[in-house]
């Protein structure tokens, strides 16, 4: 049998693993860290950072393709990597959305809109791209910001001196605040064949800037469906991407789609797809990478996720018979020994009659996970 190497170990690798698992493959891991979510699910664990590039090339020669779970792993390390095997998707596509700045121009390039954004490179900078973007508005930095760190709003008041140093003093981007209806995404799978498929628009809400809840099937009209198909399908083809996608969208008052940024990789709003769809977005991974013909992504019924963040450990472990009460929840955690708050230890998906009543059972689910 075949030999998957996944460079991560978090619970997107550990999703992706059960998946090749389940299809027969063997998995090895690469990351710094031990008994991680995915190398307890992988046949092997290796322990290495991800710049020791002799480590890339021996696990490169060790498995049939290189694909990946974290998104910041450097040129060189993919370049060493795809000597070895094939790296899917290619590294360019990685140096690409680890930094904003190229993503955005990339973005640009391909003719799809995003919202305003300037880049900054000092102090001096941020005081021009401000003058020019006008508040409010978001200074994110360029590279390696997730959950909403990395990122500071600012208001007309705001000191521009506090601003870039809370940042890191790094290069960054500003961006104009988009006054959003909904945040949606779009995970989208290219196959080797240059075969596409995706499943459909997901709302997005988030809590304290970190993802809480995901619902399949925003329902806007078929015409903004088809645009946030085509926004996907343009980028998988204009960066030449073999695997998943994710596209982070805002859906302004005005109802435009504008693209927040992107992911080449499984995203938390597509964890759905694991009971809703008949292959998930981590078995289109799985399929994508290994030159498989893709599954099929129809939804079999309304859902939604919630995520469990570490908050819910506070005063001893949950409930969970209290959530699985429901028998349309169905639980996920990742095998995470430390529960720190914010921190993603697992997620909830529950099925409904509706949109709605999927997301108020979902919740409602959580909510049992700490009810006295
Ligand atoms: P992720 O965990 O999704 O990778 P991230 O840290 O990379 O998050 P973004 O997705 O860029 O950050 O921003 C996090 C959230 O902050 C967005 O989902 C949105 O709610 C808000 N946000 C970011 N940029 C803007 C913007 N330009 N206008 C309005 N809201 C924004
Ligand atoms: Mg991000
Ligand atoms: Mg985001």
């Amino acid at each position: 049998g075949a030999t998957i190497g996944i460079l991560g170990s978090g619970q997107l690798g550990r999703m992706l693993a059960q998946a090749a698992r389940r299809m027969g493959y063997r998995v090895e891991t690469l990351s710094p860290g031990t008994d991680t979510p995915t190398g307890q699910i992988a046949e092997r664990e290796l322990v290495a950072d991800y710049d020791d590039l002799d480590a890339i090339a021996a696990f490169a020669r060790d498995v049939d393709v290189v694909t990946f779970e974290f998104e910041n792993v450097a040129s060189a390390a993919t370049e060493v990597a795809a000597r070895h095997a094939p790296v899917r998707p290619r590294g360019e596509v990685l140096h690409i959305t680890q930094n904003r700045l190229r993503e955005k121009r990339a973005l640009a390039a391909a003719g799809l809109p995003t919202a305003p954004f300037e880049a900054v490179d000092d102090r001096q900078g941020l005081a021009v791209a401000v003058s020019r973007i006008g508040t409010p508005c978001i200074l994110k930095t360029a590279g390696f910001g997730y959950d909403g760190k990395g990122q500071v709003r600012l208001d007309a008041d705001t000191d521009l001196e506090w601003a870039w140093r809370s940042i890191g003093d790094g290069p960054a981007v500003l961006e104009g605040l988009v006054d959003f209806e909904a945040e949606l995404s779009v995970v989208a799978a290219r196959g080797l064949d240059g075969g596409l498929v995706d499943f459909g628009l997901i709302e997005n809400r988030h809590a304290n800037h970190i993802l809480d809840v995901s619902i399949a099937d925003m329902p806007v009209g078929e015409a903004q469906t088809d645009r946030a198909r085509e926004i996907a399908a343009t980028i998988m083809e204009q960066l030449d991407v073999v695997g998943v996608l994710c596209v982070e969208l805002f859906l302004t008052r005005g109802g435009e789609l504008l693209v927040n940024e992107l992911a080449p990789r499984p995203h938390n709003s597509g964890h759905l797809t694991i009971e809703a769809c008949p292959s998930s977005q981590f078995d289109q991974q799985l399929r994508a990478v290994c030159g498989l013909p893709l599954g099929e992504t129809t939804r079999k019924a309304p859902v939604a996720m919630a995520n469990l963040l570490g908050d819910l450990w506070e005063g001893g472990e949950p409930d969970w018979a209290a959530a699985l009460a429901d028998p349309a929840v169905n639980l996920h955690l990742y095998g995470k020994a430390a529960a720190r708050p914010g921190r993603k230890m697992g997620h909830l998906t529950a099925f409904g009659d509706h949109r709605d009543d999927a997301m108020r059972r979902v919740v409602a689910a959580r909510s049992a996970l700490k009810a006295e």
